[in-house]
């Protein structure tokens, strides 16, 4: 079967060449790339003139000892150094893309057997590369706004429609995207010339902004329209770790029969956000393009901070690693609860919001306001309190917008008392 058509467990053959920009189809492997990966994989004993690497033995840096809070420090002796100083596969390190890949078909499962992954440098990267893989100028792509400003940011440029489909607490609803899709006909979504959209964004755990998260049955709602009209869902879950509540919903990714999720995942908000690891999970096709647009941008990630991340992983096996997971979560729940209450005590009366079930985010409307860029550019700041006006996450952000959004990462409870009493006072302000 040519490369770029994959058939899934239940017998459907999808077509990815159907997806792929002239951009990202014209992409070819490096020769140069595919010789440097190949004398990493090889014994000792091989003499390669071949590749262009550096000497790591003029590199002034030595060895490292880096000490973790719960569990054995990293280290890098010598030998290992040089190995985090130099080139690397860029797909990632093997025994890092193999312990996520242990890890995903853990939590997720997917039925879909042709799936793989590549480390990316955060999963900003890896979501850049996948709309420009899959996105053409005219194209219609849909996703829930208000959404994360770092995708708009990266699909604005590319002249695509964004179609919005209406969203609520519980992220995007089926029923209008159902009727989004109406304009289309089903039968008719692979014409040449149609315009029916072939992707759908979307962020399902903790919606920055909205912290909205989705029900199983409205992801598996979404799954099937995806199916019906044979289109790519983009799984965008770096909030993935930061559930509040378990049982957690399963992903797009574990009811991904046909090999039509791509799913991005990221450790920014789990074990460092400077590090800058994220992951691309998908149907190998689409993965190995991500990859070759990788060979020729930055060549990979990070040699240095992967073995670093690998080691640790490595070093806390699963459970440690889920362990430090549910601290994490046990830290934001008590800031989740800090903030709530502080609206309760303040806002009730000039704004209204839904508690966040994940992520670090309360997506709060101001009352009697009906645009809160000005309120904040011009007065916030006089009251020394600042969020983010809405606007910067809507599709059209000239248009008005009565919410802001405030996050609950890094103030204390009492600072957020304190924010939110300013707050209120330049509501009050505001509305009289
Ligand atoms: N996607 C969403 C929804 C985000 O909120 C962020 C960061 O805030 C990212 C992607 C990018 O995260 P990173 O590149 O740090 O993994």
């Amino acid at each position: 079967m040519d490369a770029s058509k994959m058939q899934s467990p239940t017998g459907k053959t999808m077509n990815y060449a159907r997806f792929l920009t002239a951009v990202s189809a014209a992409r070819k492997p490096s020769p140069i790339r595919i010789l440097t990966e190949l004398q990493q994989r090889s014994p000792p004993s091989l003499i390669s003139l071949a590749g262009g690497s550096p000497n790591p033995d003029t590199f002034p840096f030595l060895s490292a000892s880096i000490q973790v809070k719960n569990g054995p420090p990293v280290t890098f002796d010598e030998t290992s150094m040089k190995r985090a100083l130099q080139y690397s596969a860029s797909n990632g390190i093997p025994e890092l893309v193999k312990w996520m890949k242990d890890l995903q078909r853990s939590l997720h499962n997917t039925p879909n057997p042709q799936t793989d992954m590549c480390v990316t440098t955060g999963s900003q990267e890896g979501l850049c590369k996948v709309f420009e893989m899959l996105v053409n100028p005219g194209d219609n792509v849909l996703l829930d706004a208000p959404t994360y400003s770092g995708t708009l940011a990266t699909l604005q440029p590319l002249g695509c429609n964004l179609v919005n489909v209406s969203s609520d607490e519980h992220g995007m609803i089926p029923e209008a995207l159902k009727e989004v899709l109406s304009r289309w006909c089903p039968s008719e979504v692979h014409k040449p010339d149609s315009r029916a959209p072939r992707v759908l964004y979307t962020i399902p755990n903790g919606g920055n902004p909205t912290g909205a998260s989705m029900s199983e049955q409205r992801k598996r709602d979404v799954y099937q329209l995806a199916r019906q009209y044979d289109m790519l869902i983009i799984e965008d879950d770096p909030y993935y770790f930061l559930q509040f509540d378990k049982p957690w919903a399963p992903t797009f990714l574990s009811m991904d029969v046909d090999g039509r999720v791509i799913r991005t995942d990221s450790f920014s908000k789990i074990l460092s956000s400077g590090l800058r690891l994220g992951f691309v999970t998908g149907p190998k096709p689409l993965v190995d393009r991500v990859v070759l647009h990788i060979q020729a941008s930055t060549m990979h990630t990070s040699s240095f901070t992967q073995l670093m991340v690998s080691q640790l992983l490595h070093n806390w096996g699963e459970q440690g690693f889920l362990q430090h997971i549910e601290g994490v979560i046990e830290f934001y729940r008590k800031q989740r609860d800090a903030m709530i209450s502080s609206a309760d005590k303040w806002l009730k009366d000039v704004a209204e919001w839904h508690a966040p079930k994940a992520g670090m985010f309360l997506w709060i409307k101001l009352k009697g306001i009906a645009d809160t860029q000005q309120l904040i550019q011009e007065k916030a700041l006089e009251k020394e309190v600042l969020l983010v006006p809405g606007g910067v996450f809507m599709i059209d952000s000239s248009e008005p917008c009565p919410y802001v959004r405030a996050a609950f990462s890094l103030s204390t409870p009492e600072q957020m008392d304190e924010a939110f009493r300013r707050l209120s006072l330049l509501i009050k302000e505001a509305q009289s």
